[in-house]
């Protein structure tokens, strides 16, 4: 008998009936004769309402008490959950993240599994229960609660299956998978049979809603994930190895990021040490930048620019002022309304060409391409925040996405 990790997002779990229908749909698979292990997240928008809540406490909550707050929204959908599946007549049991052996490291927030110890529940299963544990969250080793960071219960499952070798972990969510682009803005955008952990791990992290730390892990542990709908029967998206290596249409998909905000130092002393003065302090403080652009040296000071997470960018301006004075820079500039669009596929690399027509269609859309960076399988284009429809609509057109492969 197989073992089948299923996770199920807040909006499939929202109310009451929502819980309900998950149930029936974890209930008619175990009848099937798998073992089931269920992740759960928040219902609805419980995570946000708690994180409000606490704001209208302190202005800046503790860490560690927040990560308690917020780990009690999963808790309550996964009891929820098990009562349901009770009351249907199967054989069920919650368990919190530190009671499914979930170690993490103990930064609050956005903690890391460092260990998952499997005993309980290959024990739970052992015994024909279906298992249903709360997602993003773990436990310190002394025994303080952490969660993962936004959106980890993706993680969670995706850890648990690797765990305990799950054949397959489901992602069950409010979309019926993976498109070529969001299909609120493009009506077009197809969705994708299958893609591999690169593009995925590249889309994920770069706008299509997913919890970049979940595919990673997917692809180290060679995890298949299928991301599928909980509301309608579909074949979903399957991420796995090897998929569609040679795909004839080598953009496979574009994504779009409304999470960034810039900071520019202004008139930085040209001298060795300055970035690394800069950029370490805000590594401490766990904020990662993502673009950066230092322009070219006029008299020998220069200008430079880098993005945060919109959501980073208090604490990051909070790191930056002092130093920006103590370094003898003319002082930073900030912007939020920014976004990024990215277009990903593996069969970009080694084929030239592809950033020159991405940057044409935003062109001709009437677009301002305010700053670019790339990986192998992926160019993204910093834009107005305002201009993300027209950039993806721009960009899907561009590379006819709306053909099937
Ligand atoms: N409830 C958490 C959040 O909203 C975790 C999750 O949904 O995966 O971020
Ligand atoms: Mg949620």
């Amino acid at each position: 008998m197989a073992i089948i990790v299923q996770k199920y997002g807040g909006s499939s779990l929202a109310d009451a009936e929502r819980i309900k229908h998950v149930a029936r749909r974890i209930g008619a698979c175990r009848e099937r004769g798998d073992d089931i292990v269920v992740v759960v997240s928040a219902m609805g928008d419980t995570t946000d309402e708690l994180i409000d809540l606490a704001h209208r406490m302190s202005g800046s909550p503790d860490p560690r008490e927040m990560d308690i707050l917020l780990s009690t929204g999963e808790l309550v959908s996964c009891t929820l959950v098990t009562m349901a599946l009770r009351a249907l007549g199967h054989d069920a049991i919650s368990l919190s993240g530190a009671q499914a052996g979930i170690r993490t490291d103990g930064s609050h927030s956005r903690a890391r599994i460092v260990e998952l110890d499997t005993q309980r529940v290959r024990g739970e299963l052992e015994q024909g229960r279906i298992v249903i544990i709360a997602g993003f969250q773990g436990v310190t080793g002394e025994m303080d609660v952490t969660t993962l960071g936004r959106g980890g219960s993706d993680t969670t499952a995706v850890a648990l299956a690797a765990a305990v070798q799950a054949e397959r972990c489901e992602i069950y969510t409010d979309v019926e998978g993976i498109y070529t682009a969001d299909p609120r803005l493009v009506p077009q955008a197809r969705r994708l049979d299958e893609v591999g952990y690169e593009e995925m791990l590249e889309l994920a992290s770069y706008g299509a809603k997913m919890h970049p730390r979940a595919i990673e892990l997917g692809a180290a542990y060679d995890v298949p994930i299928l991301v599928a709908s909980s509301f309608v029967e579909g074949p979903g998206t399957l991420i796995h190895k090897g998929a569609n290596m040679e795909a004839r249409n080598r953009v496979r998909g574009v994504a779009a990021d409304r999470n960034v905000a810039k900071i520019t130092l202004a008139g930085v002393p040209d001298r060795p040490g300055i970035a690394a003065a800069l950029f370490e302090p805000l590594a401490q403080e766990g904020i990662s930048v993502d673009t950066i652009v230092q322009n070219a040296s006029l008299e020998r000071t220069t200008d430079l620019t880098f993005t945060v997470a919109r959501t980073d960018l208090k604490r990051a301006v909070e790191v930056v002022e002092p130093l920006s004075r103590s370094i003898g820079s003319q002082g930073i500039v900030t912007a939020e309304r920014l976004a990024k669009v990215s277009v990903v596929g593996t069969g970009m690399q080694n084929a030239p060409g592809y950033a020159a027509s991405m940057f044409k269609a935003l062109y001709e859309a009437g677009i301002n391409i305010e700053m670019i960076t790339t990986s192998e399988i992926r160019i993204t284009c910093l834009i107005d925040e305002e201009q993300v429809p027209n950039a993806v609509q721009a960009l899907h057109a561009a590379f006819r996405l709306e053909e099937e492969e």
